[in-house]
């Protein structure tokens, strides 16, 4: 498999690409933060990482150096694995409670004796930066959601920057998960894409991904997605993550689709890094909202 650079020297003209739209969204948060500055506030994002699971601890960096780049204050609590789910609430009160604090994050995953639903319902819904809370993910229906979960509004967002039309087109998605199939799957209704996601249990998968003008993967099983599974001109979407031979890959096999797609995200430096901008672009709004409030 060719690295990342080479993918955008050798097919340019079909990637979209994650870290450019990254710097985009974090460039145009400037002016928002000037005003809040100007207004006494700076943005403010608690990330709570329980234990040290390599992933989450990276993932955890990225999001720090991104706050550090924005201008936006980053803060990290790091909790023994072990802790009890009562003293996690504890402390998510404490900062929902913290006038200074403007977005809260647990790290995901968190260890199975504690009840991640319990968690996300926790998080004040006005902090609740990734967007999981009960009452945000239920406003996802109506479209008028203060805070969209960061990685399905980060893969609309890539998708209007490489002006790829939503309505009228069959979207097809792989994955279910709350975190990103379910809330995708709406947010692309609601821009009237016609929408079938699929599951683990779906029966030849093939048959709807050969349907699919937009098709989006999200599963993590490394190179689920070759050739066979796309038809030509179809815009592919990677949001997997997994490892092959050591090395960072997706869900979807580059090399084998790269001759029939018109438009493709690349892994690494595609939907991750555009995830993370949305979660500074959520964290900047509920600073505003902070301040509209006060
Ligand atoms: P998950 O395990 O919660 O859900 C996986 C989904 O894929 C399930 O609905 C499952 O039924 C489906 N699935 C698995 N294998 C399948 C198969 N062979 N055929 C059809 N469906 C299949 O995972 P998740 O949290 O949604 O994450 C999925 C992947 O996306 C992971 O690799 C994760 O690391 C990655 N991810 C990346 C970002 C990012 O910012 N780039 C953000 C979130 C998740």
């Amino acid at each position: 498999m060719s690295d990342k650079d080479s993918r955008i020297e050798d097919f340019g003209d079909k990637i979209i690409d994650g870290k450019k739209i990254a710097a985009f969204i974090e460039s145009s948060l400037k002016e928002k933060i000037d005003y809040l500055k100007n207004n006494g506030i700076v943005p403010c994002i608690y990330v709570i990482l329980i234990g040290d699971n390599p992933a989450s601890v990276i993932y955890v960096r990225n999001k720090e150096n991104a706050a550090n780049r924005c201008g936006i204050m980053s803060k990290k609590i790091v909790l023994p694995v072990n802790i009890s789910e009562n003293e996690l609430l504890n402390k998510i009160n404490e900062l929902n409670d913290d006038s200074l604090v403007h977005g809260i994050l647990v790290q995901l995953p968190i260890p199975p004796h504690i009840d991640e639903n319990k968690i996300m319902e926790a998080i004040s819904s006005n902090k609740d930066v990734d967007g999981f809370h009960p009452f945000n993910e239920g406003k996802i229906f109506t479209g008028n959601s203060s805070f969209y979960p960061c990685t399905p509004f980060g893969i609309v967002k890539m998708l209007d920057y490489s002006n790829i039309e939503l309505k009228g087109k069959n979207v097809v998605i792989i994955g279910q998960s709350i975190i990103v199939g379910k809330p995708l799957s709406i947010m692309l209704m609601n821009r009237n894409a016609t929408v079938s996601a699929l599951n683990i249990y779906t029966n030849n998968i093939r048959c709807w991904t050969n349907m699919a003008d937009i098709l989006i993967s999200a599963t993590g099983k490394a190179h689920l997605i070759n050739e066979s599974f796309v038809k030509d001109g179809c815009v592919v979407v990677d949001v997997g993550i997994a490892k092959l031979d050591g090395k960072i890959c997706g869900d979807v096999d580059f090399d084998s689709v790269i001759k029939k797609v018109s438009k493709i995200t690349p892994v690494p430096g595609g939907v991750g890094p555009v995830t993370v901008a949305v979660l500074m672009e959520n964290t900047v709004n509920a600073a505003l909202q902070f301040l509209s409030n006060s």
